[in-house]
């Protein structure tokens, strides 16, 4: 009879008054719940944790309908939450972008560049919108304009790099309609050659505006179309085990005109993250216009579990906005930032609406915390800052006595070379000063701020917290800023989960709890530091569903729906570049097999060596070795 077989080392109960859905056994589960730290196995039911134990605990909760995962000995962590996604806008767009996230060269970068040029349709472009930076690249530069053209004659292809530049070929300069007489916005530069043409090179100086607004001049996907690519990205965050983020809203990102497709997306139980957003005020001098509508109209707390309304931010007010361009100086405070920035806090605060706050730099952050006293000397609603990578120890105690908290990301690990240029070793190696933000009992959740600048992949800013280095390998923060793994992961998980409400329910695996979790493919805490942003999650469980599953557990998740447009880059190259070991290895091969036959044309040209088809060249010094 089949009820008696036993599944996986355990006899299904026909008579379980309670079965769970789904039971995960002989793994190593990190629980992040100190009455009990470490367990084997875990019972879910309903979307919720219902036992934490060894696998013999779990027999009361199998019963003929469970279905029993053996988790073959992984590692089991809580769900990553990214505290600092713009999740909702980068799934409007992600089957549009080919990413050079995690791609180890520029000719390898370039080569996708070429492939997917060739498969775009007349009308469409090629992007690459951010997530990379030349010091991944084993070149260690950035592609130039005429690399561009080669590799894309006709198709317009545009290039955003970082928060500092966007490099785009003559057929997006002429779609674009940029000449001779473009005027750029305040704060952007159109580069030009002597001549006065562009030259496809367009500088954030200190601002991204310029940069951001040609984007938006090319195709967006059909509304259909933007419902499947949310899909694909959650799937992709799901590959590497994050379950929630709290998206920080952004330019081009109206509310309610921008959630249409996360909404539906809502209501059909379609979601695999769980996303708590944010509102964005969007046009300069109609902030407060914006916020009203919004205050009459919905609630923070508005929805449920899955897609929830967390307040106002990561802007409020354009004025006081500081630009993360390390290559730039630090912009200066415009006169009106105070008075607008206290209008919109002033009128939040009024409404009992929680509010998150773009600030990079401590004059940023200090006179900021001017305009908050002003309004309130304690604030009495959930507040934090995003980002404050050059925060003082004297704000972050205003910070901690006004009640608000922080919400870091791995920016220096991207832009931390041009911030040392600009302003030492000593001042990078604090920056943020991570460690003085956990000593105050702040709660410093981790995320990232993808897609536009970081990378979304959360095993790099993991890999940050833990050795300081950036993305080329350089050691930048100092010893005492970084933090054990233990605390980098609680500030991934459980600290999300403070900002948003739900810190007795989310980033913890006990028996009420949320199952949200992740399988690893390598333990997070014993494999070597460079090898942390390698992991990716073999299973992927959101409210006790699996949405992810890869490696031996293949085909424990419902299939994705078909990608369309079917010239997507993704259909091609995914997202986040593969880096299996073997893969990884099969490319090195490669590239350097193709180094080596320049090499060679290179010498025969000057005759150092013979032709390629005489036997002699084997005698070339450069070959035999
Ligand atoms: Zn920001």
């Amino acid at each position: 009879m089949i009820n008696a077989m036993p599944v996986e080392g355990i006899v299904p109960d026909s008579a379980a008054e309670t079965p769970a859905d789904l039971v995960i056994r002989n793994g190593r589960v990190h629980t992040q719940d100190p009455a009990r730290p470490a367990a084997a196995a875990l019972a879910v039911r309903e979307g919720r944790i219902v036992a934490v134990g060894d696998d013999q605990d779990m027999a009361p909760f199998v019963g003929t309908r469970t279905r029993v995962v053996d988790a073959l000995n992984r590692r089991i962590i809580p769900g990553l939450n990214d505290s600092h996604l713009h999740v909702i806008r980068g799934g409007l767009n992600y089957l549009l972008e080919l990413r050079w996230d995690g791609v180890p060269s520029l000719r390898m970068a370039l080569w996708m560049l070429r492939e997917q040029a060739g498969r775009t349709p007349q009308g469409q472009w090629v992007r690459v919108v951010g997530g990379w930076t030349g010091e991944q690249f084993a070149e260690r530069r950035l592609p130039t304009v005429s690399e561009l053209n080669a590799a894309a004659p006709d198709t317009p292809v545009f290039v955003l790099h970082l928060y500092q530049s966007a490099i785009l070929n003559r057929a997006a300069v002429r779609a674009i309609g940029f000449t001779k007489d473009s005027v750029a916005p305040p704060g952007g530069q159109i580069v030009r050659n002597h001549a006065g043409e562009p030259t496809g090179v367009l500088l954030a100086a200190p601002a991204a505006t310029l940069l951001y607004a040609a984007l938006a001049k090319g195709p967006k996907l059909a509304e259909d179309d933007q419902l499947g690519s949310t899909r694909h990205f959650l799937y992709e965050l799901n590959r590497f085990g994050l379950t929630s983020a709290i998206d920080a809203g952004g330019g081009f990102q109206n509310f309610p005109e921008n959630y249409g497709a996360v909404m539906r997306l809502a209501e059909q139980g379609l979601l695999t993250m769980r996303i708590a957003y944010h509102l964005f005020p969007q046009t300069p001098g109609q902030e407060l216009d914006d916020l009203r509508r919004w205050i009459g109209s919905v609630r923070p707390g508005d929805g449920d579990e899955w897609l929830r309304l967390n307040g106002a931010g990561e802007n409020l007010a354009w004025s006081p906005a500081d630009f993360e361009n390390f290559t730039e100086p630090r912009p200066l405070r415009p006169d009106k930032a105070d008075r607008e920035l206290e209008a919109a806090v002033r009128l939040l605060v009024e409404n009992d609406w929680g509010f998150r706050l773009h600030a990079t730099y401590e004059e940023t952050i200090s006179a900021n915390l001017d305009v908050f006293e002003k309004v309130s000397p304690k604030l009495g609603v959930p507040w934090f800052f995003d980002h404050a990578e050059t925060v003082s120890e004297a704000s972050l105690d205003r910070i901690a006595a006004m009640g608000g908290n922080l919400s870091i990301q791995n920016r220096m690990m991207f832009q931390g070379s041009a911030f040392r240029d600009r302003y030492g070793a000593a001042r990078a190696a604090g920056a943020p000063p991570v460690r003085q933000m956990l000593d105050r009992g702040l709660i410093t959740a981790a995320g990232t701020d993808a897609t536009r600048v970081s990378s979304y992949n959360p095993w790099l800013s993991l890999e940050w917290l833990v050795t300081g280095r950036t993305i080329g390998g350089t050691e930048l923060m100092d010893p005492q800023c970084r933090v054990d793994r233990e605390t980098a992961l609680r500030m991934y998980t459980a600290a999300g989960a403070g900002l948003t409400g739900e810190a007795g329910v989310k980033g913890v695996l006990k028996a009420g709890c949320y199952a949200d979790l992740a399988v690893l493919s390598d333990d997070f805490f014993s494999v070597p530091e460079d090898g942390i942003s390698h992991i990716e999650s073999l299973l992927t469980v959101v409210g006790g569903r699996i949405v992810y599953a890869a490696g031996e557990f293949e085909g424990l998740a419902p299939p994705q729906p078909a990608i369309q447009p079917s010239w997507s880059p993704v259909a091609f190259f995914g997202g986040y570049h593969r880096t299996a070991p073997g893969v990884r290895q099969a490319q090195a091969v490669m590239e350097a097999a193709a180094e080596s036959e320049e090499h060679r044309q290179w010498r025969a040209v000057r005759g150092f060596a013979r032709g390629r088809t005489t036997e002699d060249e084997i005698f070339d010094s450069c070959f035999v070795l």
